[in-house]
């Protein structure tokens, strides 16, 4: 089981304390392809960042890979994201005097993989968004939807253990959404890999094997998805 969550709460303190999560119990295998799914404000971002090492949580527990995750330093919380997650945000910060290619291949340069091999995999990885024509334009020169790809490809570049996803495809157009969520699934099927999916999208979520509804910080309906392998976001999906 990679990712293991008990009665998890979460309170956001403040002048009027904010109960956020309430009491979540959560459990991902290896290899599993989940999304959350809830509307805006129901925790769903609270959960992913915490999922994330991004934010603490307050009572319960969570396990990842096995170790508890609690009350870690800096930079102990570090080294499990760069050891085992990629992070795919909705709003992504490239660095502006980087081109494409140059941002996408940044986290191979940090695990010491060489130039000719990082600049390889990087445009790969953009050719498979639909962005090889755009390797050597900055992020200023292109639109949000092709910002937002070349973020995913950096968050991919590195095959994590663990994808973590908050609204992928939110600022994407819907042919590019369905590249997206096809490049996810082929991540999942063909190298096992684990991803968890937050939408407030249900032509999204359907793309995946199993669907956690959250509603008021508390899990409702589990689905188990069988209908995945059907055509990406049928009627009422992700066409507005
Ligand atoms: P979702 O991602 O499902 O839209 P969030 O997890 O972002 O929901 O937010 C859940 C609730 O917590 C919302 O009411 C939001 O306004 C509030 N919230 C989110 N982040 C913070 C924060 N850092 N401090 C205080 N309140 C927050
Ligand atoms: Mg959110």
């Amino acid at each position: 089981m990679v990712i293991h969550i008990k009665d998890l709460n979460k309170t956001y303190q403040g002048a009027q304390p904010l109960h956020v999560l309430k009491g979540i119990n959560l459990d991902i295998e290896r290899g599993e392809f989940v999304s959350i799914m809830g509307a805006s404000g129901s925790g769903k971002s609270t959960l992913l960042n915490i999922l994330g090492i991004l934010d603490n949580y307050d009572t319960g527990e969570y396990r990842l890979g096995g170790e508890l995750i609690w009350n870690l330093s800096e930079r102990r919380a570090a080294e499990y994201r760069n050891r085992m997650i990629g992070f795919v945000f909705q709003s992504f910060n490239l660095i502006s005097f980087k081109t494409a290619v140059e941002n996408v291949e940044l986290p191979l340069y940090y695990q010491g993989v060489g130039r000719r091999e990082r600049r390889r995999r990087a445009m790969d990885y953009l050719d498979r968004l639909g962005l090889a024509a755009w390797a050597t334009h900055y992020p200023g020169e292109m639109s949000g939807g092709q910002r937002q790809r070349v973020a995913i490809a950096r968050a991919l570049i590195t095959r994590p253990e663990l994808i973590l996803a908050d609204e992928p495809t939110g600022a994407l157009d819907s042919k590019t959404s369905v590249e997206v969520m096809q490049l996810l699934k082929e991540l999942n099927e063909q190298q096992g890999m684990t991803i968890v999916v937050v939408t407030h999208e249900s032509g999204v979520a359907n793309e995946t094997n199993r669907i956690v509804h959250i509603r008021d910080g508390v899990i409702g309906l589990i689905e188990d998805n069988h209908d995945h392998h059907a055509s990406p976001f049928g009627a009422g999906g992700l066409m507005k």
